[in-house]
């Protein structure tokens, strides 16, 4: 059978009937990749994998939202959708709602998004309006001029979004047999660690797998507003997709650490964008940074002291591509070497570096 996206692939579990005209771009599907080099490197003897949720059609997990998202809101015959982004949000949004024949309007936080996110909205055509102001402010306009105006809302406090993202969730159990024992994820708004934990458990429900993995998230320390227990003002991180300081899904985020027995911490710019490198160098895997806090989280935690049993099977959710955001890697990485086209030049390079 021809894959379909996962509106097709896990219909059983999503409020779809056979009448619904699915807006699908194929999503899903994405590598679990088993991370031995990192492994290795760590000196760990359990087992991590990399969920490497860039490879979605617009580059993020965003897609998995988003296909349940527009295809409910065709349904309900609506002609325009809005949303506030921190930048992968807003790509998906306009590709989906591009690929429905509706219009998309996106609200961005000015001189704070990805350049490879703004230009994907910018070509799939939606209303791109920067807003001098952060991503928080953003999300409470949306709020607002939704009531107002029929723009359906598909920021993760759309309830058929978290539906969509939990198959990620599926995926894993599918990959792995069972569930993980440990679950890393970073958390911005806290749509995705709360979608993952409904996926969990509704797939335990149906007997699909007999555990739940111990749900670990991570904020960047800049924008901690869960770890500290009260709004962040102005969040600050390199980490733009978690730039974050009043989440939608606080609460929900917290349910899912306290139910599985996980936790909430924080990494600073420093450990994200160390794993980061490490991701790309080590396992050849290039995610946007906020998506190495995954990575980062499970450092820190086993530096604290911590174990993680042997042969246990951890997941590292990569919730987006490294390629959204050249300018981090490029930023953080060693100069390119420059020469003249000369042989004998060439040569002596080489041989220094290699
Ligand atoms: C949206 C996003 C996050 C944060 O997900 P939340 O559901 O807001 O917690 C993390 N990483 C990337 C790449 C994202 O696009």
């Amino acid at each position: 059978m021809r894959y379909l996206g996962i509106i097709e692939k896990y219909r059983q579990f999503l409020p779809v009937n056979s009448n619904t005209k699915i807006i699908s771009l194929n999503e899903g599907n994405t590598p679990l990749i088993k991370a031995d080099n990192i492994k290795d490197f760590l000196k760990v003897k359990f087992n991590i994998f990399l969920k490497y949720e860039g490879l979605n059609p617009t580059g993020s997990f965003k897609d998995r939202g988003m296909t349940m998202a527009i295809t409910k809101a065709v349904e309900d015959g609506a002609k325009a959708v809005i949303c506030a982004s921190t930048g992968n949000t807003s790509a998906s949004s306009a590709a989906y709602s591009a690929r429905a024949g509706i219009k998309s309007v996106v609200l961005i936080p000015d001189g704070n998004i990805a350049l490879g996110k703004l230009s994907q909205a910018m070509l799939y055509n939606a209303i791109v309006i920067a807003i001098k102001g952060n991503f928080d402010e953003a999300l409470s306009l949306v709020k607002d001029i939704s009531k107002r105006m029929s723009l359906v809302l598909v920021n993760s406090i759309n309830p058929f979004r978290i539906e969509g993202q939990k198959t990620g969730a599926f995926e894993i159990v599918d990959d792995l047999g069972e569930a993980p024992d440990y679950h890393f994820m970073p958390v911005g708004n806290a749509g995705n660690i709360t979608a993952y934990w409904k996926g969990y458990k509704e797939y335990r429900e149906k007997g699909f797998s007999k555990k739940l993995p111990k749900m670990m998230g991570y904020e960047a320390s800049g924008a901690a507003p869960i770890v500290l227990g009260k709004i962040v003002k102005n969040p600050e991180t390199i980490a733009t997709a978690i730039r974050i300081g009043n989440p939608a899904s606080w609460d929900k985020a917290v349910k899912a650490k306290e139910e599985s027995g996980g936790q909430i911490d924080c990494v600073t710019d420093e450990e994200i964008l160390k794993a980061y490198k490490m991701l790309a160098s080590l396992e050849g895997v290039f995610c946007e940074p906020a998506s190495s806090s995954s990575l980062a989280g499970l450092i820190k935690y086993i530096n604290s002291g911590k174990m993680i049993p042997d042969n246990s099977n951890v997941v590292c959710i990569l919730t987006g591509n490294g390629l959204k955001d050249p300018n981090n890697a490029i930023n953080n990485s060693p100069d390119i070497i420059k020469t003249e086209p000369n042989i004998l030049d060439l040569e002596t390079i080489l041989v220094r570096k290699l």
